[in-house]
């Protein structure tokens, strides 16, 4: 089986998470472009709520709690997650209104209409962009924003290859438009498109990736899954540097009619 015909859903999960903790980041993503997103959002205080789901160690989390007085709740499938999350919050002095929990995106354990904001960056693609949005908005209030990051084509073609890279595990990728257009049919009204610099990829994910490869591969010296998936991840590097004009991710803020 070569790296590059691997699907990340054949490696095993806690792999996976272990790899991803040594990182500030689980997706691309800034504070600059958390704090552009919650631009598009009015009228919060230290009454509102809001949820971060799939919020992975926390990183857009804690950019939303240093800048709102909001209560956020940030939700993640993985316990290791949680416990970073938590010991963030704490460090910051934040845990009195930043608080992860585990859970799934799919089931969520809060009251319906009770939300004044849903955010989730790099995450809603695992139950999918269109599922996410209608499964979601019972929770929001009305007049609740909903802020997701997902990614894009940026053009209406593409090469094979990284149509073949990405389809298989991103299998609603599409252009800008069309995820507009599903914004609009699941009830919110688009209040922002934009795309995320490359330096959200290059800069704050890909960047540290050698040094955490390194300690990686080190510690599972001769585990032929651990090596096959730092393979995989660096095939995703190199795709995004070979095919950056083609696709990246993008923040969308809509509000629930
Ligand atoms: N939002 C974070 C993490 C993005 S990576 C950031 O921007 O840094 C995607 C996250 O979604 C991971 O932390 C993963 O554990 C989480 N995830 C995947 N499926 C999930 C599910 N069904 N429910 C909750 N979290 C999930």
């Amino acid at each position: 089986m070569s790296n590059e015909n691997t699907s990340i859903h054949e490696f095993d999960l806690s792999l996976i998470c272990e790899y991803y903790t040594a990182f500030h980041r689980q997706g691309p993503g800034s504070t600059e472009s958390t704090l552009k997103a919650l631009s598009f959002i009015d009228g919060l205080n230290e009454h509102s709520r809001i949820v971060d789901l799939g919020c992975g160690t926390g990183a857009p989390s804690l950019d939303l709690a240093k800048h709102t007085k909001a209560h956020i709740t940030g939700l993640d499938m993985f316990q290791d997650f949680i416990d970073i999350f938590n010991a963030n919050a704490e460090k910051a002095g934040l845990q009195n209104r930043l608080k992860g929990v585990t859970g799934s995106m799919d089931n969520l354990p809060f009251q319906k209409q009770s939300l004044d904001v849903i955010w989730s960056e790099g995450a809603i693609y695992n139950i999918g962009f269109k599922r996410g949005l209608k499964d979601w908005k019972p929770y929001l209030k009305p007049g609740g924003y909903l802020a997701v990051s997902e990614a894009c084509w940026f053009t209406n073609e593409r090469p094979q290859e990284i149509e073949d890279f990405w389809i298989p595990e991103y299998p609603e990728i599409d252009t800008i438009p069309v995820k507009i257009a599903q914004m609009q049919d699941a009830g919110y009204l688009p209040l922002a498109a934009f795309v995320l610099p490359e330096t959200c990829w290059t800069d704050n994910f890909y960047s540290d990736q050698a040094a955490v490869q390194a300690d990686f591969l080190k510690k599972h010296k001769g585990n032929s899954q651990a090596e096959e998936f730092a393979a995989y991840e660096r095939h995703g590097a190199a795709m995004y540097d070979t095919y950056k004009d083609y696709y990246g991710y993008v923040f969308f803020v809509g509000q629930k009619l």
